[in-house]
């Protein structure tokens, strides 16, 4: 099996075609890059070859590096990485010399990308050591370097390149944010040579090959007198670039993610020196943060583990249920996200609410959306008529007869959500899905006369952004319902977990220990602004206060006051209530009332801390930040530990991945399972020994104790015993 074709036409162009078996999208393995190599060389070295085009045999050019390879690449230690580095580059650079001789720039031979789609990561490095990128003009394809988003940058001469083509301050945004283009904004942008429409794709690339002279083969920075556009470090332009990308590097990452800061720094030193030593630098930081627990933690959670998930490694072994038509009961804010996500995956949509007033309310918010699309230029209006055309808003059941899937998005009420469920399954055989966000599935499948075919579909809010969507079995839920749900996720595109029934599931039973531990606080006369700057300084996306201001005041009183009601004497958040019920006494509600622990303005823009709170709850103690964070971190992880301790989990990649998609755990970590293995079973509990005196909650569970004993981790290394697969 080979990954690339090697064919010569008339004309002396020989067509490299990349098509990696068996897989939708190109992706670079170490074999291939070696085949690539031997193809180039082959193309070098024959007389009859005047020049070369690189494609793909797929509709998109690459997808990237397989990152396993990256993960295997780790295994391998320090130096392997760094001679497995530098070989890439020897290679690139053969491709961006392409026989020329070093001295006189003269005899090389034109390679040209020629790229039909996307092509990402590596997709595009390879591109950027051609002498010219071509483009198919396809809207859908995206070109760019998304690295940075798993906790790498790019390494195989991205870096160096695309600063020393751009400069610093217009390549930061596709280096240091990941952005992405299509082949129109790429060439717009600069980064790449021309965009043609697909049928002249390859004749394109062939006649450029053809006509191209021997200087459109010198890249400028191997030209004499190459400067470094918008200026070099010590240059008073490129001084200001530096001095203001690190601070907006450390505003946004909090000195959490190694991999912004050494991009940064290759990029820095790397405009001062030549152009090879540049690349040496850039694979010396690239090594670097290979080598840092941190990339090998988010490549296996926010890449491996998560395509895993989105691939069906938790799925039955049953038939394919893909969706045909989906019912959607309650048309509120989640069930109109619900019926605009599943419209626009091509699914039909009969969208129910107990007016039909209401169920046009929810197709307005569908329409919304995709006129904010279409404003932005990423939908057209045609494609806006299609999805809401799939979309019927209407008061009556019997229109969900052909539906194969129904989720009801209505009152977190177990009356109403009975009344519906009666309703749902009188009018329809399909299986029945609720989106409660709270209440046990098991315990409302009592209402259904076919609990087997009931399940929990706990979308997040907003549905149209959060990427995770959590499965609930009850004690009921067959196969078959799980595997229907999975196959809704899938055409979603969207990444699913599946837990076993309890109360919150496994998201919400590990965000509000959270947020009830910075109200705790609050309580105990910690400032506000150290435990905000403290979660702030762990990478989590919000505090605990701010997090309580978004998802509302009242919220978290209502569920306080059920699950007080549920738990009698055993309730033991009565210290939490006191600071929230108070707040919501007083009106501050949070961002909707444009008042909570934060200050809004008029616009509803969030201000400070709002000043009332030291009236409130006066300070008397400022905690080292060390001791705000373990305890802010620790409880979100002992609850994971927990919830797989008490079998919600039952996979603790899902447990990760759950936890940055659903809640935005500390993506730098890997997720709470990860964490616990980095520091270390037995440093975890010597931190919640350190924390016993507030509490029971943060009692090491037994598993942990068991752990530390035996030096066993989460996740399998060669040096520790695995506790679960
Ligand atoms: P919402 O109040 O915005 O919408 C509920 C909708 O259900 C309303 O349009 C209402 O008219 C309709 N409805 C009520 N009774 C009905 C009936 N008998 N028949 C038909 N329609 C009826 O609420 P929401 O925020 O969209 O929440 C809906 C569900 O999703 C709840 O179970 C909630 O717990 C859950 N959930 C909410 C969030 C969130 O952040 N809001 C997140 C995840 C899950």
């Amino acid at each position: 099996m080979t990954d690339f074709t090697y064919d010569l036409d008339a004309d002396g162009v020989a067509v490299i075609t990349w098509d990696t078996p068996g897989r939708s999208m190109n992706v670079m393995s170490m074999a291939g890059f070696a085949e690539l190599e031997r193809l180039i060389d082959r193309a070098l070295g024959d007389g009859a070859v005047k020049g070369v085009v690189l494609t793909s045999g797929k509709k998109d050019f690459a997808g990237g590096m397989d990152l396993n390879v990256l993960a295997q690449m780790q295994a391998g230690g320090t130096q392997a990485v760094f001679d497995g580095i530098m070989e890439t580059h020897r290679f690139l650079r053969k491709i961006e010399r392409a026989g020329m001789d070093p001295k006189t720039l003269k005899g090389g031979k034109p390679v040209v990308c020629a790229m039909p789609g996307t092509g990402l990561g590596i997709g595009f490095e390879i591109p950027l050591a051609c002498h010219r990128i071509i483009a198919a003009d396809n809207p859908k394809a995206k070109i760019g370097l998304p690295e940075i988003l798993v906790g790498i940058f790019p390494g195989a001469g991205g870096t160096t390149r695309l600063i020393r083509k751009m400069g610093v301050m217009l390549a930061a945004p596709f280096l240091m944010e990941g952005k992405l283009l299509s082949p129109r904004l790429a060439k717009a942008e600069g980064l790449i040579d021309e965009v043609v429409p697909a049928d002249q794709l390859l004749a394109r690339a062939k006649e450029w090959v053809l006509t191209a002279k021997e200087a459109d083969l010198v890249k400028p920075w191997d030209q004499k007198g190459y400067k470094l556009p918008g200026g070099a470090p010590y240059h008073p332009a490129g001084f200001q670039t530096f001095v203001g990308a690190n601070a907006m590097i450390l505003g946004k990452t909090q000195g959490c993610y190694p991999a912004a800061q050494a991009l940064l720094q290759a990029a820095y030193e790397g405009t001062m020196v030549p152009f090879d030593t540049a690349l040496r630098v850039e694979a010396r930081a690239f090594t670097g943060v290979l080598m840092d627990p941190t990339s090998s933690a988010m490549i296996r959670s926010l890449f491996i583990n998560k395509e895993a998930l989105e691939k069906g490694a938790r799925r039955p072994d049953l038939p394919d249920e893909s969706v045909k038509v989906l019912g959607v009961i309650g048309a509120g804010m989640m069930g109109a996200g619900i019926a605009y996500v599943a419209a626009n995956a091509g699914i039909s949509v009969v969208l129910i609410d107990a007016t039909q007033e209401a169920a046009e309310k929810g197709r307005a918010h569908a329409e919304a959306l995709l006129e904010k699309g279409v404003q932005r230029r990423k939908v057209t209006p045609e494609k806006k008529a299609e999805v809401l055309a799939r979309i019927t808003a209407t008061t009556d059941y019997a229109a969900l007869a052909p539906c194969d899937l129904v989720v009801e998005a209505v009152f977190e009420d177990p009356s109403v959500k009975a009344e519906v469920t009666a309703k749902v399954e009188a009018a329809t055989g399909a299986i029945l899905a609720t989106n409660t966000s709270t209440l046990p599935i098991s315990g409302l499948a009592k209402a259904s006369q076919r609990p087997g075919s009931y399940i929990g579909i706990h979308f997040f809010s907003p549905v149209d952004k959060m990427a995770l969507v959590e499965i609930i079995r009850g004690k009921q839920t067959e196969d078959r319902a799980v595997a229907k749900a999975l196959d809704f996720v899938r055409a979603l595109r969207k990444t699913p977990i599946v837990v076993n029934d309890a109360r919150f599931f496994y998201a919400n039973r590990c965000i509000i220990p959270y947020i009830n531990e910075g109200l705790r606080m609050v309580a105990e006369g910690v400032p506000p602004a150290l435990i905000e700057n403290a979660a702030k300084l762990l990478g989590m996306p919000l505090g605990p206060l701010q997090l309580v201001d978004e998802t509302s005041i009242d919220l978290g009183v209502k569920i306080a006051t059920a699950t007080r009601a549920a738990m009698g004497d055993t309730y033991p958040d009565t210290a939490v209530d006191q600071v929230l019920f108070p707040m919501a006494e007083q009106g501050r509600l949070g961002r909707k009332a444009k008042a909570g622990f934060y200050a809004y303005d008029e616009a509803g823009k969030r201000l400070d801390l709002w000043e009332g709170l030291s009236d409130l709850w006066p300070v008397t103690q400022t905690p080292d930040l060390t001791t705000v964070q373990d305890r802010l971190l620790m409880i979100q992880a002992l609850e994971a530990v927990r919830a797989l301790d008490a079998g919600v989990l039952t996979d603790i990649r899902e447990g990760d991945v759950g936890a940055i998609l659903g809640w935005g755990f500390a993506p730098w970590s890997g997720g709470p399972f990860s964490w616990l293995d980095r520091i270390g079973a037995g440093q975890a509990v010597a931190i919640c020994d350190g924390l016993a005196e507030l509490g029971p909650r943060f009692s090491a569970p037994q598993s942990l104790r068991d752990m530390a004993a035996s030096s066993a981790a989460f996740y399998p290394r060669p040096d520790v015993h695995p506790r679960a697969a």
